[in-house]
This record gives C-alpha cells, structure tokens and sequence, in this order.
C-alpha cells in the first residue's frame, strides 16, 4: 500500500476562505471586525516566524491583528498589566501569548490571567476543563486543526482505536479528548510508556506529536493506518521534519500527513477560526467552542 497525502496546505486554504466570508458576514451585521492580539516577548526567531505567519494569516481574512513585542527581561508583573489592559479592551477579541516565555515568567500564571472568553489558544483551565466537560469556549487550534483534517478528509473516527503519541497540554491531552468525544477507542502514549510500538501498531489513527525525528518508523503502524504527523524538527542540514520516518511509513498506511505542509497550516486555520468564535462570544452570538458535544 502507498498512503494518500492528508494535504493540509490545500484545506486551510478553503478553511481561511471559508473564514474571510465569515467575517465579512458578522461585519456587516454587527458592524465589529475581530481583533486578535498577540504578545510576543523576546526575540525568539521561531516564535517570531510564528507569530508572523499569524498576522499574515489575519490580515488575508479581514480580521485586525495587534502585535505586542515586548522585551525579553520584562518582568512578570508588566505582562500582567499588558493582559489585563487587552482583557479590559472591548476591541481586542482575542488574545494570544506566544510559548515559551522567558524563565522568569511563568506561563501558567500567565495563561490563567487572560479571559476565558478571548482565550483562542484554549490554554486556560477553564477552557481545559470545558473540554473535558464536552462544552469548551475554546479549544486549542493544533487539536482542532487536526479533528477538521480528519472530518473534512471523511475519516470516520466513531468506534475507531486512535492511539496519540504525546500527553502536552498544548497538542496530546487535547486531541485525545477530542477523539474521544467523537467516540473513538483512546490509548494516551508518551515518554514512560513500555514498548511504544505494541501501541502504536493498535491505532487505525494514530496522531504522534511527541518532537522526536523518527521516533514511528514502518514496523510501528498497523497496515492501512491514518497518520497524523503532528511534529516538527529541524535537522543538522536545516530541513523540517515530523517525528514519523516518512518513506516506510507511507508504505504501509492508508492516509499520511506531510511535514511541512500536514497540522501546521491547520493550526493557523483554527485561529483564525477561533478569532472569529471570539468576536461571536463578544456580540452575544455564540456559544461553543468549534467542537459539537457527544456523550
Ligand atoms: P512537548 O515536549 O510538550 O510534549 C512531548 C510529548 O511527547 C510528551 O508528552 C512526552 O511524554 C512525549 N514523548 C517524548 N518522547 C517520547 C518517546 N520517546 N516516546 C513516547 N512519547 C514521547 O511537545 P508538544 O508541545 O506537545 O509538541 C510536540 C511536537 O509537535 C513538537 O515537535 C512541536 O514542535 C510540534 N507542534 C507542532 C504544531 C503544529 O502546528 N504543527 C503545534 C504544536 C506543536
């Protein structure tokens, strides 16, 4: 078998079409444009491609984007003041704090402080436990990215094993929860599991986003698997790589994504999504985060 690719450039794009006609729709009838703004501290060159690549996303669908950068050695407290004067802020929808922080600041503490309500990133614990709940204001966009590429590539998940590589607050946890709302069959796999590959080789959808180059290879995968590559690694030589050994695994399965080009451009799909969910929740016309509840 030669796996399909789950090509995720090519359905972002429609998913951020399909969001410049949403905000065009509730700008029209409410007359607000939404408004995410992200915070940026230090000059990380990875956050800070991130964090472009979130404006320039913004900026194509119509939705305002305000960019914070604000020094390295900032001190906690002047972060705080920066969240609570955006929280305060009835034109600021959406807040985003790009990961990691410096040391000296603690991301929890950070995180808990915005609101749930402009919480895109769907970080606070509110939200965390909103999911757990089945009834989130928001849900990460890397979790979400990754449901939508399954729906919208007709991956039946009902009564499916899925097997998640990874428990992170930011990717695992998350998508194990929202796999397990759409009723799938759940095994959580991470750093202390015994023989990872007995695991993996159970998943008819196996989601792996654990940050190891090859850490799947072919003899891991059941035969006509789903597999999401959630990772992303950059080699000695520069190149961007998953944490799944493309060629032997593609082999086996039914459906792979690509690294780049799989659950990145999703992720910044679902926060443009978000955003918009955000803006919604601000003018009253909304009330779930972008995941129906099953029980
Ligand atoms: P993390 O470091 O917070 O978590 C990694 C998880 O993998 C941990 O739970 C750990 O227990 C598990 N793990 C590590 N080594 C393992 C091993 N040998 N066997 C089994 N489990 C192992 O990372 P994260 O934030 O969850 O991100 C994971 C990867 O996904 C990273 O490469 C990150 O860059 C990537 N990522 C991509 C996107 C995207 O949009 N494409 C978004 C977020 C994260």
């Amino acid at each position: 078998m030669s796996a399909q690719i789950l090509d995720g450039r090519s359905i972002a794009r429609d998913i951020r079409r399909e969001v410049r006609l949403e905000v065009a729709e509730l700008t029209k009838r409410t007359g607000l444009v939404p408004c995410l703004a992200t915070i940026l501290v230090g000059n990380d060159p990875a956050s800070t491609t991130y964090v472009r690549n979130k404006v320039r996303a913004c900026m194509e669908v119509g939705i305002v984007s305000v960019g914070i950068d604000l020094p390295a050695d900032l001190p906690q407290d002047a972060l705080l003041h920066e969240i609570a004067r955006l929280n305060r802020d009835p034109s600021v929808h959406a807040i985003l704090v790009q990961l990691p922080l410096p040391p000296h600041i603690s991301e929890r503490l950070i995180l808990e402080t915005i609101l749930p309500e402009k919480d895109v990133d769907g970080f606070h614990p509110s939200n965390l436990g909103g999911l757990l709940a089945g009834s989130p204001l928001f849900v990460a966009s890397t979790p979400l990215g990754i449901l939508e590429l399954l729906t919208r590539s007709n991956v039946a998940i009902e009564g499916k094993h899925a097997v998640v590589v990874g428990w992170s607050v930011v990717v695992g946890k998350p998508t194990a929860f929202l796999l397990l709302q759409q009723q799938a069959t759940v095994t959580i796999c991470h750093i202390k599991t015994r023989d990872l590959g007995f695991h993996t080789r159970q998943g008819d959808i196996l989601v792996v986003a654990a940050g190891k180059p090859a850490l799947v290879t072919g003899s891991m995968v059941k035969e006509g698997a789903v597999v999401i590559d959630v990772g992303v690694n950059r080699l000695a030589d520069g190149s961007l790589v998953g944490d799944v050994s493309f060629p032997d695994v593609a082999a086996k399965v039914s459906l792979i994504t690509p690294v780049p080009g799989g659950v990145g451009p999703m992720t910044v799909a679902m926060l443009l999504k978000n955003t918009v969910h955000a803006c919604r929740l601000a003018c009253g016309g909304a009330s779930r985060g972008g995941v129906e509840s099953v029980h």
